[in-house]
């Protein structure tokens, strides 16, 4: 039996709801098949006020062994470093998330505002909000540099706006059933078995990405998607064509430009109206190249590609 806390910080519940949907495990099985204990959640506790207030409190005091802290949303500083923009249960949100990742074996930040400040964090972030180990790519976030929880691992980080629902509940499984020896976490703190390949990794468009047969419109069913629409697929660590989404499809396979949101970065550029879902050039070259590869042997690579396309790479051949 391994006890789970959630608690939500400055969040829009995109994570919870990616949860509640999961099906390998699903949240259910988390209960039934692998003895996890779900203390309190956003959504499914059922304890409010004081009754509540004393699972938080048991949690920190030790009374109850807390094995998993589980946060989704950003930790909020405003104002003025004081947290009181989110209190929750008599008192700033930051303040329980201190005590509880203090007293918890565990802690996995899931989603991008816990992981990194995602949208919230974005420049000029009012509510100062943090990620709990990270602020984008900086080392530290709330909890600080080399902070650890009690089992010496650091907050594990699972980013995605939402984080992938089977993301999740993998690791919560591997860590409730001891073994989180077997997570190998990334410089980012990102689980490697999901977050080492990219999201180009298995995009049915890698014949046409290769061939430089370029989608112009959302949803077009041939061409890929980086040379006009701005996928992020080339530089994005994510398994979304690996593990689908609902079993069954992707962003990039329904159509959609991949928006990098597995990265501290995200959400990319500065929001303004032309600079998302269009590909930044520098002189008719994509300013953001595929992780590893250079300018000059991009462009080498394209204008041969373009030369060697075959005629069906125009075709509408794409099937989800
Ligand atoms: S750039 Fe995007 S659409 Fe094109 S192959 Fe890569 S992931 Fe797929
Ligand atoms: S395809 Fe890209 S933007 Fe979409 S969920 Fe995966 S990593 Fe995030």
């Amino acid at each position: 039996m391994a006890n789970l806390l959630w608690l939500q910080g400055g969040a829009c519940s995109g994570n919870t709801m990616s949860f509640l949907n999961a099906e390998e495990p699903s949240a259910c099985d988390l209960v039934t098949d692998f003895g996890i204990n779900i203390l309190w959640h956003p959504s499914l506790g059922v304890e409010l006020g004081d009754n509540m207030k004393k699972i938080l409190r048991d949690c920190v005091s030790g009374a109850t062994p807390l094995d998993i802290f589980v946060f989704e949303g950003t930790v909020v500083n405003a104002p003025n470093g004081t947290g009181e923009w989110n209190r929750f249960a008599g008192r700033p949100m930051k303040e329980w998330v201190r005590e509880l990742s203090k007293a918890a074996q565990f802690v996995v930040a899931i989603g991008d505002c816990a992981t990194w400040g995602g949208i919230p964090a974005t420049a000029p972030n009012p509510s100062e909000s943090q990620g709990l180990q990270f602020l984008k790519r900086d080392y530290g976030g709330f909890l600080g540099k080399g902070w650890k929880a009690k089992s010496g691992l650091p907050v594990i980080n699972i980013p995605g706006c939402p984080a992938h629902p089977d993301w999740i509940t993998q690791i919560v499984v591997a860590v409730a059933t001891g073994r989180a020896g077997d997570i190998a976490l990334d410089d980012l703190q990102r689980p490697k078995t999901f977050f080492s390949s990219f999201t180009q990794t298995g995009c049915t468009r890698n014949m046409h990405f290769a061939y430089k047969v370029s989608a112009t419109e959302f949803g077009q069913r041939k061409g890929c998607l980086f040379y006009d629409l701005g996928c992020r697929g080339p530089m994005t660590h994510s398994p979304c064509n690996r593990i689908l989404w609902n079993r069954q499809s992707s962003k990039t396979r329904s159509g959609m430009p991949c928006l990098g949101c597995t990265e501290p970065e995200f959400p990319f550029f500065d929001l303004a109206p032309g600079t998302v879902f269009k590909t930044q050039t520098v002189m008719g070259v994509p300013k953001d190249m595929p992780l590893g590869v250079d300018k000059k042997g991009y462009m080498a690579l394209t204008s041969a590609a373009k030369n060697a396309a075959p005629a069906w790479a125009e075709q509408d051949i794409f099937v989800v």
